[in-house]
């Protein structure tokens, strides 16, 4: 391939000699051109094959690049689109750095620390990583089979990033103003089956209710499959509703399992996604969601790499 400019380029460049730092520049950037063309390579590959976004029409014909990416115009819609459109990546920039930063989704890094890693300002970071993490975590199990342990936790509501606050602030490091589970708890529900698949529900402020119950399980559960819960009166309601076979440990009175029948796997889930929380220094109760998928995602071991988290992220809505 002759292209003066770029023989010329390279001319230059043998005759430039270069110090330690440059040559690792060079290096950096090259990569940059490497991880990008990689990126929209697998967003190519993961989006082949699909219908119009706008109107499901699959006659379509190519029409040209724009940003590195095949465009595509739709016969029926008459409208154009590329892999990304109806995605939840579409119009985000500095593809070269994607891949990079879904590998510090990997590592749990916070917001600065990953900002720092990948060289992007942190407002980049911050709008990436609530970008990024619920595309991802949208791969949910569709259902939840044999057994399956439900149970609650609540954490403390809290309006970190906020501007306008709705209540007095916090001190003292976040303890609620009144005792026992209320208004001030975010409910996060948690259901996992023993062969380790789970599904997170925020299902708001306090303790939850029956029909947030119905909503966030009813349809989950696989036919056949059996519930086991604490001894909460809700629970034997939507069992008996939905015509499942449950059983309860009355954690109430220290009953913390009999035989098999326990929750002691959703529990440890719960601790380790607190535990895991701690170094993110509190957590907005808007983006709550955001983080039991990302715990979810890390915790089910589905997507071990950059590229598995991309082309999930990839997917259409
Ligand atoms: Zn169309």
């Amino acid at each position: 391939m002759a292209d003066p400019v770029f023989d010329q380029l390279l001319a230059a460049l043998a005759r430039t000699p270069l110090s330690f730092d440059e040559a690792a520049q060079l290096r950096q950037w090259l990569a940059g051109i490497d991880q990008g063309a990689q990126c929209l390579a697998l967003i190519e590959e993961a989006a082949r094959g699909w219908p119009c976004p706008r109107c499901g029409c699959a006659r379509v014909h190519r029409c040209g690049q724009a940003s590195g990416l095949q465009r595509f115009r739709c016969l029926g819609c008459r409208r154009s689109y590329n892999a990304l459109t109806g995605t939840p990546l579409a119009r985000l920039r500095k593809r070269e750095h994607w891949l990079a930063y879904f590998q510090c989704v990997l590592d749990s890094l916070v917001v600065r620390a990953a900002a720092a890693k990948v060289g992007v300002h942190r407002t980049t970071s911050f709008r990436w990583r609530h970008r990024f993490v619920p595309a991802a975590a949208r791969e949910r199990p569709s259902v939840l089979g044999d057994i399956v342990e439900a149970d609650e936790t609540y954490l403390l509501e809290s309006q970190k990033g906020s501007r306008e606050m709705t209540r007095p602030a916090r001190h003292r490091g976040g303890v609620a103003h009144r005792r026992g589970i209320n208004g001030e708890h975010d409910c996060l529900l948690v259901a996992r089956d023993r062969i380790g698949r789970a599904l997170d529900f925020h299902t708001g402020r306090g303790p939850v209710t029956g029909p947030q119950l119905d909503a966030c399980l009813g349809k989950v559960l696989a036919p056949g499959a059996m519930l086991f819960s604490d001894g909460a009166a809700m629970y034997r309601r939507f069992a008996a509703l939905h015509g499942i076979a449950h059983a309860w440990v009355n954690a109430s009175a220290g009953e913390h399992a009999r035989g098999d029948i326990h929750i002691q796997n959703v529990n440890g889930w719960h601790a380790r996604f607190k535990g895991w929380l701690v170094h993110f220094r509190g957590v907005a109760s808007k983006y709550l969601i955001h983080y039991s998928g990302w715990w979810r995602v890390l915790e089910q071991n589905q997507m071990e790499t950059p590229t598995a988290l991309l082309v999930a992220a990839a997917q259409r809505s």
